[in-house]
């Protein structure tokens, strides 16, 4: 980059670590700021006070179509930390397994062969699933008023189609009840991992927690002249006439250029302590109408292995995925124990329920799917109840999703809640963390790309497409 500029990220997620990593390695000399003890943000790990055991905040998964975090991991020589998997497996109650994987076919029907034979749909469910798929064949639907739950009403759905297809998935992918979600990203949800190709579809899992994983980017950051400062809590910004001071503290740290890589509910709060001016107010009043919506991860530890799975959908309850930690993640293998986690999407149900409640209500329900569990001991258990989890991707929201540029000249936005194109993820989030280095770099007469193109259409998929 001309001149070697310094920069200020202020945010360790996985923004704040994109957009760090892309700029040091263009030459910047980064500064990246980060509140708690460990980078990762919303996607981290850390040691359970009750059990003493390291886990991760909640699973986190993704899918083959995160390009921009799928290159954030080959950056940080990570990629050997993601298994990758084609076979869902969803469960229900009294019902076989339902094995949806992709087979000879090609895309979009790719999956076809296996959904035929799904015990968990009849066969007016199937056609119900095939013609709303069916929709998002040539395209996403614009953002409109109209919420998931009115489109699927409005399309003839089965109330077992939306029960065990398009809630189960959607609820898990975007983590807000149907009625709250806007038909665009619904829409994305489902072409991307149904529809556009099979590599797209396919679901990776981080093999180690999730701090070591993006803890990497400490060692990249300091092998390209940059510094990341931990327990750095940034409590005011001010211009110095050539740039920034940033403050915490016991620190000041100056810079050419600043990237504000928070989510909503801190950059609100950072807000009264920047300059005051007509486009802060009025972001400050976009960020108001931003929304919370909670996940509860449940981890247990049983004295011996309660399923031969590596994860599974299950369907008809509380519980939404289990997740064998033991089978993932190589660290909690070894022994005749186990480790699952149990993942609720949208819990507010549970929000108010006591830790106890919640642990019996999942034994309870776990015996449905995993009969082990009657006769196995629970050693220990952890609930974690993540309240503001992600930002609810209501219809519209878009109109008030912010790009890179800021109401201050020289500092820019990132973060999973700007205007990305994708819902409240880690790659929306390392997508945010690539716009805002790119448009910061143009800002500096340098016109270099750090987006990365989103996977293309593969098979019969490309033509549906292009029409
Ligand atoms: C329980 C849960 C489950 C999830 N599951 C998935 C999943 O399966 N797949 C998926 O793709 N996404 C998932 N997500 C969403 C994903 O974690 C987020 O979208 C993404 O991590 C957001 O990254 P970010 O960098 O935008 O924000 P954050 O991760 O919130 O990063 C912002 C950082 O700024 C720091 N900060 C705040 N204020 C200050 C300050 N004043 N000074 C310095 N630092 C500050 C914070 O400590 C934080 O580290 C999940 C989220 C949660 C909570």
């Amino acid at each position: 980059m001309p001149g070697a500029k310094s920069v200020t990220v202020i945010g360790g997620g996985l923004a704040g670590i994109s957009a760090a990593c892309a700029l040091a390695d263009a030459g910047c000399r980064v500064q990246l700021l980060e509140r708690r003890p460990y980078l990762g943000g919303r996607a981290s790990s850390y040691e359970h006070p009750g059990t003493g055991e390291v886990i991760d905040n909640c699973q986190h998964v993704l899918i083959g179509c995160c390009t921009a975090l799928i290159d954030l991991y080959r950056r940080l020589d990570a990629t050997d930390s993601i298994r990758w998997y084609d076979r869902f497996t969803f469960l229900a109650p009294g019902t076989k397994p339902t094995v949806i994987a992709p087979g000879s076919l090609p895309a979009p029907f790719h999956s076809s062969l296996s959904f035929l034979r799904a015990p968990a749909f009849s066969i007016a469910d199937k056609l119900a699933i095939a013609s709303g798929l069916s929709m998002f064949l040539r395209g996403l639907p614009p953002d409109t008023p109209e919420d998931f739950a009115h489109w699927l009403r409005r399309h003839g759905q089965t109330r077992r189609a939306i029960d065990r297809f398009w809630k189960p998935v959607l609820v898990s992918a975007l983590n807000e009840d149907l009625d709250r979600i806007s038909v665009h990203y619904a829409a994305k949800v489902f072409r991307e991992s149904f529809l556009l190709s099979p590599q797209a579809g396919r679901m990776g899992i981080p093999a180690v927690p999730l701090s070591q994983l993006y803890g990497r980017a400490i060692d990249y950051l300091r092998a390209r002249n940059s510094e990341v400062c931990l327990r750095t809590s940034i409590t005011g910004i001010a211009p110095t006439g050539s740039g920034w001071l940033v403050s915490s503290s016991d620190r000041s740290f100056t810079s050419d250029a600043v990237i504000l890589a928070l989510s909503f509910e801190a950059m609100a709060a950072l807000l009264p302590a920047m300059p005051h001016n007509a486009a802060s107010e009025e972001l400050a009043a976009h960020l108001a109408q931003f929304e919370h919506s909670p996940i509860t991860g449940i981890h247990l530890w049983f004295d011996r292995e309660i399923t031969t799975l590596d994860h599974a959908v299950l369907l008809d309850t509380t519980i939404q995925w289990m997740f064998n930690k033991s089978r993932l993640q190589p660290a909690h293998r070894g022994s005749e124990a186990s480790y699952l986690e149990l993942v609720v999407s949208a819990s507010k149900s549970l929000v108010s329920v006591s830790r106890q409640q919640i642990v019996d209500l999942a034994m309870r329900e776990l015996t449905w799917f995993f009969p082990a569990v009657a006769s196995a001991s629970l050693l220990k258990s952890a609930v974690v109840k993540e309240v503001r989890a992600t930002y609810s991707i209501r219809p519209e929201l878009d109109r008030i999703r912010p790009s890179p540029a800021s109401p201050w000249p020289g500092i820019f936005l990132a973060g999973d809640w700007t205007a990305t194109g994708w819902p409240a993820t880690m790659e929306g989030a390392a997508r945010s963390g690539y716009d805002a280095a790119e448009a910061l770099s143009r800002s500096l007469g340098d016109p270099r790309h750090f987006t990365i193109p989103e996977l293309p259409p593969t098979g019969l998929m490309r033509l549906f497409s292009a029409s």
